[in-house]
């Protein structure tokens, strides 16, 4: 497996590919991978010749110092993990801020159609402007074919279709499906750092959420919004941040259905310190 901590030799290696015309399938991670990740990467190998793994955790999405300070660095770990998926089709590219950033770490401020003042623009402000700017370098640097991203951060890939398409940038965005633990629990990086209570406790999210959409046919979105409330108020270990449902195309919080459009309901959940999110279609 090559591993690149440098985009110019990064770069060197993939024209040679490029003038190949072998295709090129990208996967961007802040690493700590599970199988959340590895569900994207299988899905970059089937649909490309080679996949690029960027592992990279991103300083200017993040709007909290401590969460950037204790989110879990695991290189080597990570490899491995790679390397049990395929030993020759992945090119990792782990770089340190300077080689995406230059000297003067900082975000660039992207607009984005109104997608990013809802949800998770709303109580992490700057967030995207951070995520807009890592992935619109990375896309130049890398050039791929096709990039993957989950539905598990569902805004974030609705927002980087935006900024393809805004900007012009020449890569398919596709969408994957949340990979779950066996609980329901969503897989995420943020999981291994839960105590054992609270990592028993949090299937409960996905659970509410399963009954939030079981309701939808029948509740008015208020009323599950209430409802979903109510369910997090007495929590002992789980803090509900916010509980929406929200048109699945403009992220809008909706008071009433209408038909013919899609909706999802989103949430974010405190365990202790560790914030987890998740999501899911109604309809
Ligand atoms: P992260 O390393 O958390 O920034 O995630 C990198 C990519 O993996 C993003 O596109 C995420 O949406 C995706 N991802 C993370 N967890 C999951 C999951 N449980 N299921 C599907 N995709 C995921």
């Amino acid at each position: 497996m090559i591993v690149f901590d440098n985009k110019r030799e990064l770069t060197t290696y993939l024209d040679e590919l490029k003038r190949k015309g072998l295709s090129l399938g990208f996967v961007p991670t802040m690493g700590a991978l599970h199988d959340g990740h590895s569900s994207l990467i299988l899905e970059g190998l089937q649909d490309n010749t080679y996949v690029v793994v960027s592992i990279f955790v991103n300083p200017t999405q993040f709007n909290n110092n401590e969460d950037l300070e204790k989110y879990p660095r695991t290189l080597e770990k990570d490899v491995s993990l790679l390397q049990t998926i395929s030993e020759d089709r992945i090119i990792v590219y782990s770089p340190r801020a300077s080689d995406i950033y230059g000297e003067k770490i900082a975000s660039e401020h992207f607009d984005f159609d109104g997608l990013e003042h809802e949800m998770e623009g709303r109580f992490r402000p700057g967030h995207f402007d951070g995520v807009g700017t890592v992935v619109k370098r990375l896309f130049e640097i890398v050039k791929p074919d096709r990039a993957y991203f989950g539905k598990k951060d569902y805004q974030q890939l609705m927002i980087l279709k935006k900024l393809v398409s805004k900007h012009d940038l020449g890569v398919k965005v596709i969408g994957c499906d949340i990979f779950r633990a066996d609980d329901g629990l969503a897989m995420s990086s943020r999981n291994e750092r839960l105590s054992k209570a609270q990592r028993a406790a949090a299937p409960f999210i996905y659970k509410t959420l399963n009954a939030a959409k079981a309701k939808f046919g029948t509740n008015s979105a208020k009323e599950i919004t209430d409802w979903m409330q109510e369910q997090f108020e007495n929590h002992e270990l789980l803090t509900l941040e916010y509980f929406l449902i929200a048109d699945a195309e403009t992220l809008k919080t909706i008071k009433q259905k209408s038909t013919n459009k899609s909706y999802r309901a989103f949430i974010a959940v405190y365990a202790g310190e560790v914030r987890l999110i998740d999501n899911i279609a109604l309809n």
